[in-house]
């Protein structure tokens, strides 16, 4: 018989220029918080033996509530100022997943994507859909305002005052994951965000596509990403990862900085969580910081943000 496999959880809250110079004083304390309470969310429910697919929920969840990441309220604007919020969630035990992109009232995107798993026939749903799917199944609407912050409606209007060329490059990429394995041994991913900031033409990005910044396999690792989302598509690089450990026997943490290598090869940036099957969770990211958190069966607690 297999031993009992220790519990571990791993959380992001985005990737980008996260450095003691420009993330400091309280808005470093307000996200640390933040990470701090998500992940107690989620290890309380792993320590008391519950499955990863639900602490991976209830991270995300929570961090979807924390004004200080792209995600849920908080969540960054569209050109036409308003709220797309995408989403995805997997388990690893059957490859069963979820996901959503475009949403706009729904106040949890994370807890409408585990329904369209489990709820529905279908992997994907999208925009006024994936929001009258939301209002069928009963689950919370919010009108679209609450969702947005002052801080986020003032970061639009500086990127358009820069002109049409400028882009979300410099800035923070806040998207949320977290990835978990329970005392079970089964693996589980989410990840939740608002975009990139003054995206048109219903703009998607890796987050909800299952394979690029979402994926779970307990064949080999669950793993949620961060950064520029065109490459970790491109890439598909969440599967990339889980396709090394799986096929080529890499080290989960040696298969995502390959993976975060190759990133950087292709003119992207950003982070990637990963949980294997056996051992702590960890991270691999190429741009100057990442909010991080983990936290094991052994006792071990770690929250960071800027590089190493
Ligand atoms: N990867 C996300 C996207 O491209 C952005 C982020 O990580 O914040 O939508």
């Amino acid at each position: 018989m297999a031993p009992p496999q220790s519990w571990s959880l791993v959380l992001h809250g985005g990737s980008g220029r996260i450095t003691p110079e420009l993330v400091a004083g309280d808005g470093a304390e307000a996200a640390r918080r933040g990470l701090a309470r998500a992940l107690d969310a989620g290890a309380a429910l792993l320590a008391a033996g519950t499955p990863a697919l639900d602490a991976v929920e209830a991270a995300v969840r929570v961090l979807e509530e924390e004004p200080s990441f792209n995600a849920g309220r908080g969540a960054v604007l569209t050109a036409e100022g308003r709220i797309e919020l995408d989403a995805a969630i997997m388990g690893g035990a059957t490859l069963a997943a979820g996901a959503v992109a475009g949403v706009t009232r729904t106040r949890h995107p994370v807890t409408l994507a585990r329904a369209v798993m489990e709820r529905s026939p279908h992997v994907l749903l999208a925009r006024d859909g994936a929001d009258r799917f939301a209002l069928d199944h009963g689950l919370e609407q919010v009108d679209s305002a609450w969702f947005e912050l002052p801080e986020r409606r003032r970061q639009l209007e500086e990127l358009l005052a820069r002109g049409d060329a400028a882009f979300d490059a410099d800035l923070k990429y806040g998207t949320v994951g977290a990835v978990a394995r329970d005392a079970a041994g089964h693996l589980a991913a989410a990840t939740s965000t608002g975009g990139l900031t003054a995206k048109r033409w219903g703009r998607v990005g890796d987050s909800p596509l299952v394979g690029a910044g979402t994926y779970a396999d307990d064949r080999a690792v669950a793993v949620s990403c961060t950064g520029t989302g065109e490459v970790f598509i491109r890439l598909a690089a969440a599967h990339e990862i889980a396709a090394r450990i799986r096929l080529a026997g890499a080290a989960p943490l040696a298969a995502a900085e390959a993976v975060m290598a190759e990133v950087g090869r292709l003119g992207g940036t950003g982070g990637v969580i990963a949980v294997g099957r056996d051992g702590p969770g960890g991270w691999a990211f190429i741009s100057p910081g990442m909010f991080r958190a983990r936290a094991d069966g052994s006792g071990g607690r770690e929250i960071a943000m800027y590089g190493a």
